[in-house]
């Protein structure tokens, strides 16, 4: 059998995603695979994308990078979950903290526990983010990197990252070797595709210049320049589901110490995220363009930022959704070219990594055989769909009537999936995570009762533990969390101490 190896690959577009391709793929494949990006500078990058989730630091392990280091090139922060306020209700708060929540005994997970101590104890029990040392943490500000509470089976902190999004693309782009990743500068003007089999062929740049390759890679942000102009791999729009088309950015002043999470506050027609970084805070305003023009939706932005705006906001447009086919013929689409469900959750860049990892694993030679790239797609249908029932689940499930947005969110239709789960949850307290879907059962009990479903009833053999035990149990592990959450500094005195960027 002869083998056909792919020598040439072609990623276009240097934001996250496209830095991001590169960094792991020269890692992955060393010299037997010349990459070359291209990028233009006239077109820039989407400029937003600060906030993440814990996997990202799997990106640093596998391509050596010290965190410290690229905290302080990145002017990074810490972020150990994301604080949701007037979703439920208006003047309600909930978090949805990284890493564990309580221990489970025996076959037991832990809420059913916590349930029945807050159905005894009719709702004066301590609420579920006593037993998340990162909640705890949130609570007072403080960051610590540990990896288990003391000598107790409790697990420690888990956390992600906020970072400067320009930045973040330069320091991936700074771990390049050169000699592996060519960068090139300029503006693709046409895309020529295989008379025989459709397969891009090359890319023609405004200077005239011919980039050929045998697999291209298109993170070409939400034009989807190859995937969709040139391949038409088609678009499936979700906006019934998660109804916003619209966000206003804009960078502000640090006034207020560092939160270590990020904040996401319900607005009239949308939510407002915040995300502190050293030097500066990120912020936008992302909401439904049928419930609100842009200029409200800018007064509303700028209304509510903690500090001085350092620049003009900017508007941004998009459709919620996925590509039919992220892999079509010799082309793979990440980042935004391959779809978008607004950033609720923080989930993008995380979805970039993860398709770099699941194309690796099904890298193709030249033929590109079709059931590497059905395999690759659907795997990526998969995790789209399970991310998007969890984002419908926050506005779904609000009890907010005040205005006609909040209105319409309570009367959109759950993915059948979802109804399912929340039905299991509000009935039995049970929660199950799907195959390799990216949200833990404990993201799901977070939010599930964040936004203010209450189980009827907890599995039967949490009854089995007598009343005494159950109390000791509870109240051990609050105190050990408590203790551990002491030793921490300060958010930004950690920051301080360990990666603070020069001014
Ligand atoms: C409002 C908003 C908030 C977000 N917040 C978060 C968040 O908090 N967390 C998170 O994980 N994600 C977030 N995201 C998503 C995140 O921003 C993106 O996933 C990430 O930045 C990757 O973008 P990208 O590289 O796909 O596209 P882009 O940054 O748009 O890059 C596209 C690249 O393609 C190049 N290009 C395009 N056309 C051509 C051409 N013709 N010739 C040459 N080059 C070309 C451009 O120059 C650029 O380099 C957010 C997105 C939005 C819209």
């Amino acid at each position: 059998m002869q083998s056909h190896p792919i020598q040439r690959l072609v990623i276009v577009g240097g934001g996250t995603a496209g830095w991001m391709a590169a960094a792991l793929l020269a890692k992955a494949f060393g010299p037997t695979l010349a990459i070359r990006l291209i990028e233009s500078d006239e077109i820039g990058t989407v400029g937003v994308g600060e906030a993440t989730i814990p996997q990202i630091r799997h990106i640093n392990q596998f391509l050596g990078i010290d965190e410290d280091a690229m905290l302080r090139a990145v002017r990074g922060t810490l972020k150990l979950g994301i604080e949701f306020n007037d979703w439920r209700r208006i003047g309600d708060s909930y978090l949805h903290a990284f890493g564990d929540i309580g221990l489970p005994l025996g076959l037991v997970p832990f809420q059913h526990y916590w349930l029945r101590d807050w159905q005894r104890r009719e709702g004066v029990a301590p609420d579920l983010w006593s037993y998340s040392i990162n909640a705890q943490a949130c609570r007072q500000m403080r960051f610590g990197r540990m990896e288990r509470v003391g000598s107790s089976p409790l697990t420690g902190v888990r956390y992600a990252y906020h970072l400067d999004a320009g930045l973040y693309g330069q320091y991936l782009r700074g771990t390049c070797d050169p000699r592996h990743v060519q960068r090139i500068e300029g503006k693709i003007v046409d895309v020529r595709l295989r008379a025989e089999d459709g397969f891009i062929e090359s890319l023609q740049l405004a200077s005239g210049e011919i980039v050929d390759g045998d697999f291209f890679i298109d993170c070409s942000g939400f034009r989807g320049l190859l995937i969709e102009g040139a391949l038409n791999s088609g678009y499936e729009n979700w906006q019934q589901w998660l109804p916003c088309d619209r966000a206003v950015a804009v960078a502000s002043a640090r006034v207020a110490p560092m939160r270590p999470y990020t904040q996401a506050s319900a607005r009239a027609a949308g939510w407002q995220w915040r995300i502190p970084l050293q030097h500066r805070n990120g912020n936008g305003h992302v909401y439904c363009s049928e419930y609100l023009s842009d200029d409200e939706a800018t007064a509303t932005l700028l209304a509510h930022l903690d500090g001085e705006a350092l620049a003009e906001p900017r508007m941004i447009r998009f459709t919620t959704g996925m590509r039919r086919r992220s892999w079509n013929r010799n082309c793979v689409a990440l980042g935004l070219a391959s779809g978008f469900m607004e950033p609720l959750e923080s989930t993008s860049i995380h979805m970039i990594q993860s398709a770099i990892n699941r194309l690796i694993s099904l890298f193709p030679d030249r033929h590109c055989d079709s059931a590497l790239s059905d395999e690759y797609n659907r795997q990526t249908r998969l995790e789209y769909e399970s991310v998007r029932d969890f984002l419908v689940l926050h506005y779904r499930a609000t009890e907010r009537e005040d205005t006609p947005f909040w209105r319409h969110c309570r009367a959109i239709g759950m993915p059948e999936h979802l109804a399912r789960r929340v039905e299991l949850f509000r009935q039995s307290g049970q929660i199950f995570r799907h195959g390799e879907e990216l949200f833990t059962e404990v993201g799901w009990l977070q939010v599930l009762i964040g936004q203010g479903i209450e189980p009827q009833r907890y599995h039967p053999m949490a009854d089995a533990l007598p009343a005494a035990e159950l109390d000791g149990f509870l109240g051990n592990m609050r105190t050990l969390i408590q203790r551990a959450v002491q030793t921490f500094p300060g958010h930004e005195q950690f920051v301080a101490g360990h990666c603070r960027a020069e001014a």
